[in-house]
């Protein structure tokens, strides 16, 4: 069998499941697999047998990233199981916003809520600044600590496990220290908790639960945090599609001036504000 027939018999089981994106997926299980991607090269047996264990996994929808361990965000390669939360394309939307940001005025900053340390590590690869990454879970720091060594930050981020909310963890950052703090934290109501997507089940509630309105995490994040962020410091969170007003007005009333950001299929997705 050469690639191009297993790559239609996984299309096949694919589709057979109800998967929209079943050519996509199957030509990145195959890639995963076999390595580069040649239409007339041969299959070896293990090949094989990885390819359909993984399509079967798949057809049982467990997510493409948790079946692979690892995604890649922003060019950069994550480790990712179900401890975190699978990077997705609208948080390098927030990246770039912190990037752009940075520089220009150069400084550290903060991840705050990191899991797999997407943000943290993209922007500080991406600018050569500084960040502290601050994370709860013990699983999910296991990942943050895998994927600094691995994408070659050491240098650049402080790892830090604990609650953001902690005083011990507030405190051990000096006031007007940084020069942007930034936060893609669990913003999911509980309506939309129990509709979620069959894949998004597979990610820890954890990272996705943000109270009865999806708002606890806003309303002590900026308060908590204002003091820590230097005059001209960015202000950056990632928000669920409907929270836009009521994200900025909790930013308005610690003083700031938040603005929203679309992401790419137009749905509020950030807000954000200089200080
Ligand atoms: N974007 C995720 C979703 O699609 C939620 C991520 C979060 O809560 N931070 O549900």
């Amino acid at each position: 069998m050469v690639i191009s027939e297993l790559k239609k018999q996984i299309e096949q089981m694919l589709l057979d499941s109800g998967n929209e994106d079943f050519q996509f997926e199957a030509r990145e299980i195959v890639r995963e697999v076999t390595g580069r991607y040649s239409e007339d090269k041969a299959v070896t047996d293990t090949e094989y047998e990885k390819c359909m264990q993984m399509a079967g996994r798949r057809v049982k929808g467990e997510p493409l990233q948790y079946i692979f361990g690892r995604w890649e965000f922003y060019g950069y390669d994550f480790f990712v199981g179900e401890e975190v939360l699978i990077p997705r394309p609208e948080t390098e939307l927030l990246c770039e916003k912190a990037i752009e940001h940075l520089k220009k005025s150069g400084g550290d900053f903060a991840d705050l809520c990191a899991g797999s340390g997407c943000i943290g590590i993209t922007v500080a690869r991406q600018t050569g600044e500084k960040c502290i990454s601050v994370e709860l879970s013990e699983a999910a720091f296991y990942y943050l600590q895998k994927n600094i060594l691995c994408n070659n930050a050491e240098k650049l981020i402080t790892a830090v496990k604990g609650d953001i909310f902690d005083e011990e963890v507030i405190s051990a950052i000096p006031d007007d220290s940084l020069s942007a703090i930034l936060s893609n934290p669990p913003y999911v109501n509980k309506r939309d908790m129990e509709n979620l997507q069959a894949e998004v089940r597979y990610e820890p509630e954890a990272a996705l639960y943000g109270g009865v309105d999806g708002l606890d995490y806003y309303r002590r994040i900026f308060v908590a945090y204002d003091k820590k962020l230097k005059k001209g410091g960015l202000f950056a969170v990632e928000i669920g599609e409907e929270q836009g007003n009521a994200v900025s007005l909790l930013m308005e009333e610690t003083g700031y001036k938040p603005v929203i950001i679309k992401d790419y299929s137009g749905l509020d997705r950030i807000v954000m504000a200089i200080k």
